[in-house]
């Protein structure tokens, strides 16, 4: 998304277009309906995630990072983290150790004040991507999106509340646009599965620990917001290190999270609601600026108001159709 290659920039990782595929915005598709939107700050890049690893572990270098592969954590106390070749004396400790993490319950900062799961699945397909957009398809029980991620290949997630749901068979069944559209192309990597979450944390830090990324919460992988969110935490964690004060960060925390879980919790909301759905695509088909408005609020270039009157636009336009 542009404000997560805006994110990267401010951590000093710039993403080269031609790792990846350019794409202009989000289009949703769902019984041959469609609704297209760009981005306002410009154009997204899709990209293999090992491609953003190297750029990532490249720049942690340059800055000095010492890198320990294949060391798991097994335990952190106040002063240290243990490794299976003994203590490392720390005087800040991140737990970054994504959804399930073990820092999290290690130091007590379990305690939820929201936990949704959903199941996903993702198969990379080689095929030439039809779309400058990236597509969310819309079924009865599942959601896809499709990323182009180069010229030959495109990247295709699908998620549902309910296991039996997510698998690609079931969910292409649902979407015969999405099946004719792959139709039958080579697949390019292995099929791979995770369960996403909805998750806020009372607290994200006690003492000299602090969570980030998946570890701290999370949006629904729906939302694209995932990493953005981790690189943002990041920064706002820096600033309260040098301050030393991580209640500082807390709060920085509180507020990045708010609006991408208000807007997953609307496309999730959307998801359960077919009748809804089909209503609000057909106002936003009607009245595409709308769309476009409720894209730059999901990509951080609105402000409350301005979704206030988005929404209520909205309600009047869906009163309409
Ligand atoms: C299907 C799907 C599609 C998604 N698509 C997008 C998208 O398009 N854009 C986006 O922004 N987000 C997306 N997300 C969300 C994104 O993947 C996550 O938000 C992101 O991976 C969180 O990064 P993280 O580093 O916090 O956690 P993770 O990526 O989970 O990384 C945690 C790391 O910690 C390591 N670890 C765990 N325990 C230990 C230990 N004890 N010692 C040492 N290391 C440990 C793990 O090995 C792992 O490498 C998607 C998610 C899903 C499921």
């Amino acid at each position: 998304m542009p404000e997560t290659l805006a994110a990267l920039w401010a951590l000093g990782v710039e993403i080269d277009p031609r790792h990846g595929q350019k794409f202009r915005g989000i289009c949703f598709a769902q019984d041959g309906a469609r609704v297209v939107a760009d981005f306002p700050q410009g154009p997204g890049i899709g990209l293999r995630r090992p491609l953003l690893h190297e750029r990532l572990i490249a720049r942690a270098e340059e800055c000095g990072v010492q890198v320990l592969w294949n060391t798991p954590v097994s335990g952190v106390d106040a002063e240290s983290v243990r490794v299976s070749r003994g203590k490392i004396h720390a005087r800040w400790i991140v737990g970054t150790d994504g959804q399930g993490s073990r820092v999290r319950r290690w130091v007590g900062l379990e305690t939820t004040k929201r936990n949704r799961q959903r199941y996903t699945r993702r198969r990379h397909y080689r095929v030439k991507p039809w779309s400058n957009y990236v597509e969310i398809y819309w079924g009865s029980h599942a959601q896809a999106y499709v990323t182009p991620i180069s010229s030959d290949e495109v990247c295709v997630a699908v998620m549902s509340e309910r296991v039996e749901h997510s698998s690609f068979d079931s969910a292409l069944r649902e979407l015969p646009e999405l099946n004719d559209r792959l139709g039958g192309a080579e697949l390019s990597s292995r099929e791979r599965g995770a369960v996403t979450s909805t998750r806020s944390l009372r607290n994200v830090q006690r003492g000299n620990v602090a969570l980030a990324g998946d570890a701290s919460g999370g949006v629904d992988a729906i939302t694209g917001e995932g990493l953005r969110l981790a690189f943002r935490q990041a920064l706002a964690l820096a600033d309260a290190m040098a301050m030393n004060d991580l209640s500082q960060y807390e709060r920085a925390h509180r507020v990045l999270e708010r609006r991408p879980i208000v807007m997953g919790n609307l496309m999730l909301w959307l998801g359960r609601n077919p009748r809804i759905r089909t209503r609000v695509i057909r106002a936003l088909q009607s009245k595409p600026d709308l769309f476009a408005r409720l894209l730059a609020t999901h990509v951080g270039q609105g402000t409350p108001a301005e979704l206030l009157s988005t929404g209520a636009l909205l309600g009047w336009q869906l009163l309409a159709v």
